[in-house]
């Protein structure tokens, strides 16, 4: 049964508690009148069901107002007999009949419900910040009278807007280096033959576009295991992690030219996925490697106050303009596609480090200047065993 059925169900049964008491009074009445030595048996009936009517509806009541859809009941002249606290919330007031009911398609979906008789559907914006509400209007009886049930959809169609935005630039973050790789593997069996010199420059191309391919296939796999939530949670030394995470980074910072340099003393654990948490340092360190020129400086650090872990990677990097920084953690957002690409990016690392410390209960945020560098800053709870 869904809930529109079950709606329905309840205003039919709290309209025919209301006329099958009425008519059930008028026909005791004629009892009363011909057989008075019933009367004393039919007046005790006719307060049970009274009682009965009142607990019915009381019941029905409740349901109603504690749903968060919104529910109003016309009757046949267009008065509101009835309208729940969500009807009143959603619509910014309860209307006293179908005329003052607002947004106007609402109006139109219930006029033209009880004039045809049948089911009908609206959608319509309402307030500022404009929100959508989601209606349907459904005869309730025989007598023009209609249930209209109000739902505010406008997070679902977010949540909605936002999946099919990550469907289309997943598949064509995708697309590129697949097509890369094709162009590669054609030109490869022809320069085989007619230019053997060419082959290891293709082989290259070949191999640099299949490890892009699987390391934004990689970073997809783990923002939606993330996405689901983190899995395994057990104490964690976050300090530990960074002096692991940078000693394998130490290649790549030797190369770049830059020092890195770790703070981090002894602090309390914090309770989470030791994988997860991996992830997250590594790729702010890769980051702060990434865009840091030669000769710059990295600093990864780990405190703790007010009962929170706080790990902080300061750099000397390229830096981030103010009006980019509340866009960073989105997914596939990168501030220089061609410099992201270049070094290996894929656009989801600080996507995924957002999900890592929310996950945990904790929060990133990031203070950067254009040609200075950037810290990005991670709060986590610290892990308090119980006595
Ligand atoms: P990417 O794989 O492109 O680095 P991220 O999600 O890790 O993707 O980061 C998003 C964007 O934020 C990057 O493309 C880059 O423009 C910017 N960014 C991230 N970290 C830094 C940093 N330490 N310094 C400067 N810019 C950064």
């Amino acid at each position: 049964m869904t809930t529109l059925s079950v709606i329905v169900a309840l205003a039919l049964a709290a309209i025919g508690a209301v006329a099958g008491s009425y008519l059930g009074r008028r026909a005791l009445r004629g009892h009363i009148l011909s057989a008075t030595a019933a009367s004393e048996a039919a007046e005790s009936a006719l307060a049970a069901q009274r009682q009965d009517t009142r607990e019915h509806l009381q019941v029905q009541g409740l349901i109603l107002e504690s749903m968060d859809d919104g529910v109003l009941l016309f009757d046949e002249e267009g008065s509101t007999v009835f309208a729940n606290r969500a009807a009143e919330a959603l619509l910014e007031t309860a209307p006293a009949d179908v005329g003052s009911l607002l947004p106007l398609d609402l109006q139109k979906a219930v006029q033209r419900a009880g004039y045809v008789g049948s089911e009908q559907r609206a959608e319509a914006e309402i307030g500022t910040p404009s929100r959508v509400l989601r209606a349907t209007a459904t005869p309730a009886g025989s007598e023009g009278a209609v249930l209209l049930v109000v739902r505010d959809v406008t997070e679902a169609l977010r949540i909605d807007l936002v999946r099919r935005d990550f469907v289309t630039n997943a598949s064509h973050e995708l697309k590129t280096p697949a097509a890369a790789i094709q162009a590669a593997a054609e030109t490869l069996s022809t320069v085989v033959d007619e230019d053997p010199s060419a082959v290891p420059r293709f082989a290259h191309q070949l191999q640099r576009e299949s490890l892009r391919l699987s390391r934004i296939v990689a970073d997809l796999l783990d923002l939606s295991r993330l996405e689901s939530g983190s899995q395994s949670s057990e104490p964690v030394r976050l300090d530990a992690v960074v002096r692991e995470e940078c000693s394998r980074s130490a290649d790549l910072v030797r190369d770049a030219g830059i020092t890195l340099t770790i703070n981090a003393g002894a602090v309390p654990p914090v309770l989470g996925s030791a994988r997860d948490l991996a992830l997250l340092v590594r790729n702010l360190v890769d980051n702060a490697i990434r865009y840091t020129k030669s000769g710059g400086s990295i600093v990864a650090a780990v405190d703790t106050s007010d009962d929170q872990v706080i790990l902080t990677v300061r750099d000397t990097g390229i830096g981030i303009a103010s009006r980019e920084l509340p866009r960073v953690f989105e997914r596939f957002y990168r501030v220089d596609r061609a410099r992201s690409r270049e070094t290996g990016g894929t656009g989801l690392g600080l996507a995924i480090v957002k999900h890592v410390a929310e996950n945990l209960g904790g929060s990133v945020n990031v203070q950067s200047e254009l040609g200075s560098g950037s810290t990005f800053e991670v709060r986590l709870p610290a892990y308090a065993p119980g006595p």
